[in-house]
C-alpha cells in the first residue's frame, strides 16, 4: 500500500487496518516515509478522528516500532503514572521518587513540551548534567537498582511516538484524541507495567477542555490498558489554572524540590497524593487511599522521598547537590515583579496565556529544533479566587533579558484577571474512571 493511498483513505473519513498502520509506522521510523507525508496523516486523523478499534491498532503499531522494557523479573510492582499534559505540571518529578521509595517500581518514560504545556524531561534536564535519554539496558539497570528511572522515548523503545510527537507538536495536531491517547499508551505499555494512573486534565489549560471529552479520554485509555493486561486508574484533575506556583523548567524543578522536602504548594501536594495513593494501591504496598497518604507524608517527613531523587540524579549523570541546595538550578538573568494593575478578587489565572508565555520567553520549542532556555518562566503567588490590593506582587517574571521582561508581563496581562466577585474554580480532582465506570470524587 502507497502512503499517498493511506492518506487519501484518512483525509476521506476511512479507516487503516492494523497491518497498514504497522507498515506505515515501520516505514516512518526508517525514514522511507517522509515527515511530510506524517504531518499530513496527522492533520487527517486531527480532523477526522479515530474509532475505539482503530486507536487500538495504532497504539499496537506504536507500541511495535520498538522494544519494550521486560521488568517481570522484579519482585515488586510496576507502576507509573502520566498526564495528558498541563501548564506548571511537576508531580511526575516529585511523585515518580515519593512512590519508588516506598518500594514500588517506577519505570518513567516522559515526554517533551507539547504546544503550550510543559514536558517533564525538559524540566528534568534543567538540572545541571541530567540525562534522559537512556537507553533500555541502562534504564533497566537503574530501575533494578534504585527502583526508578526517568527517561524518554529513542530510537529503541517507543521510536514512532518520539517522532510524531515532535510532528504534532509543529503541526497543531496535539489536541487529537486518538493521537494523545496513543501516544501516551504505546509509551506505558512498553514499560511493562503492573498498574498505570492516568491524570487527565480537564479546564481552558488542557487539551480537552470540556469534561466529556475527558472522561472519554480516560474510558478509551483504561480499556486500551485492559486490552493488555494492566490495570489502569484515570483521575480527572483541574488544569483551568496552572497547577503549583512555578511555570517553567528550571523553575517548576525548584517546586518539585521544594514538595520532595515538604514545602509544596498545597494544590500541587493535593494532586500528588491523590495520583501516588493509586500508585501505592496499584502496587499493593498500601491498602487503603488513607494508608498510602500516610505513608507518603512519612516518605516525605523523613526525607527518603529527596533522598531517592538525589539517587535518580546522579545515576542519569546530574548534580544530586540541587536537592540539598536548588539555588545550583540554572537561574535566569532577568527577574522582575508583576504587581495587580487594580484591587479585586483574582477571577482566572489562565493556563494557556501561562505556557504561551513561558514559550515567548524561549521556554519550549515553537520548532522541534528549537533550544529551551531553562531558566525562564514565571513564579505565580495567587490563585482564582484571592483578594488582592493594588500595586500587591501577584508573579515574578523570568527571562533573557528586558525583552523577555516585557513578554512576559503581556503574557501576565492577558493570563491574570482581577475582577469584583470570587470566581469559583473547578475541584482539582473530579473523577475516578477505572474500566468498569466512572465515579466522582
Ligand atoms: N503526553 C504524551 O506522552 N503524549 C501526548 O500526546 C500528550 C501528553
Amino acid at each position: 500500500m502507497l502512503a499517498h493511498q493511506l492518506l487519501e483513505r484518512k483525509r476521506d473519513g476511512g479507516r487503516i487496518g492494523p497491518d497498514e498502520w504497522n507498515a506505515f509506522l515501520r516505514d516512518f521510523v526508517s525514514g522511507a516515509v517522509p515527515d511530510y507525508q506524517m504531518a499530513a496523516l496527522l492533520m487527517a486523523v486531527y480532523l477526522r478522528g479515530m474509532d475505539r478499534e482503530e486507536i487500538a491498532w495504532l497504539t499496537e503499531a506504536m507500541l511495535g516500532s520498538g522494544a519494550t522494557l521486560d521488568l517481570s523479573h522484579l519482585d515488586v510492582a510496576r507502576v507509573d503514572k502520566h498526564s495528558s499534559g498541563g501548564v506548571g505540571d511537576k508531580v511526575s518529578l516529585v511523585l515518580a521518587p515519593l512512590v519508588a521509595s516506598l518500594g514500588v517500581a517506577v519505570p518513567m518514560m516522559s515526554g517533551r513540551g507539547l504546544g503550550h504545556t510543559g514536558g517533564t524531561l525538559d524540566k528534568l534536564e534543567a538540572i545541571p548534567g541530567m540525562r534522559t535519554d537512556l537507553s533500555l539496558a541502562q534504564a533497566r539497570a537503574q530501575i533494578e537498582r534504585i527502583g526508578c528511572a526517568l527517561f524518554g522515548q529513542t530510537d529503541e523503545i517507543a521510536p514512532a511516538d518520539r517522532r510524531m510527537y515532535a510532528l504534532r507538536d509543529a503541526t497543531g495536531t496535539a489536541a487529537s484524541l486518538p493521537l494523545l491517547a496513543a501516544s501516551i499508551m504505546s509509551k506505558k505499555l512498553a514499560e511493562g507495567l503492573t498498574g498505570l494512573v492516568l491524570d487527565i486534565k480537564r479546564g481552558s489549560g488542557s487539551f480537552f477542555p470540556e469534561t466529556e471529552r475527558a472522561l472519554q479520554l480516560a474510558h478509551i485509555m483504561t480499556a486500551l490498558g485492559e486490552d493488555h493486561g494492566c490495570e489502569v486508574v484515570a483521575l480527572i484533575t483541574a488544569m483551568d489554572r496552572p497547577l503549583g506556583n512555578a511555570c517553567g523548567n528550571a523553575l517548576e524543578a525548584e517546586e518539585a524540590i521544594h514538595a520532595l522536602r515538604g514545602e509544596g504548594p498545597s494544590d500541587l501536594m493535593e494532586v500528588t497524593y491523590a495520583l501516588g495513593a493509586e500508585m501505592l494501591v496499584l502496587g499493593d504496598v498500601a491498602g487503603s487511599p488513607s494508608e498510602a497518604r500516610r505513608l507518603m507524608e512519612v516518605a516525605i517527613s523523613a526525607g527518603s522521598a529527596a533522598h531517592r531523587f538525589q539517587q535518580i540524579i546522579e545515576s542519569q549523570g546530574g548534580d544530586p547537590a540541587v536537592v540539598d541546595d536548588p539555588a545550583r538550578l540554572p537561574q535566569a538573568r532577568a527577574c522582575e515583579l508583576y504587581e495587580a494593575p487594580r484591587r479585586g478578587f483574582i477571577a482566572a489565572v489562565e493556563p494557556r496565556a501561562i505556557g504561551e508565555g513561558v514559550l515567548a520567553l524561549g521556554g519550549g520549542r515553537r520548532r522541534p529544533v528549537d533550544v529551551v532556555d531553562p531558566t525562564v518562566g514565571f513564579v505565580i503567588r495567587v490563585k482564582p479566587g484571592d483578594w488582592v490590593e493594588r500595586g500587591e506582587p501577584l508573579a515574578t517574571i523570568f527571562a533573557r533579558d528586558d525583552d523577555g521582561v516585557r513578554a512576559g508581563r503581556a503574557a501576565l496581562e492577558t493570563a491574570i484577571r482581577i475582577g469584583d466577585e470570587a470566581e469559583h474554580p473547578i475541584m482539582l480532582v473530579s473523577h475516578r474512571i477505572t474500566f468498569t465506570g466512572a465515579t466522582r470524587c
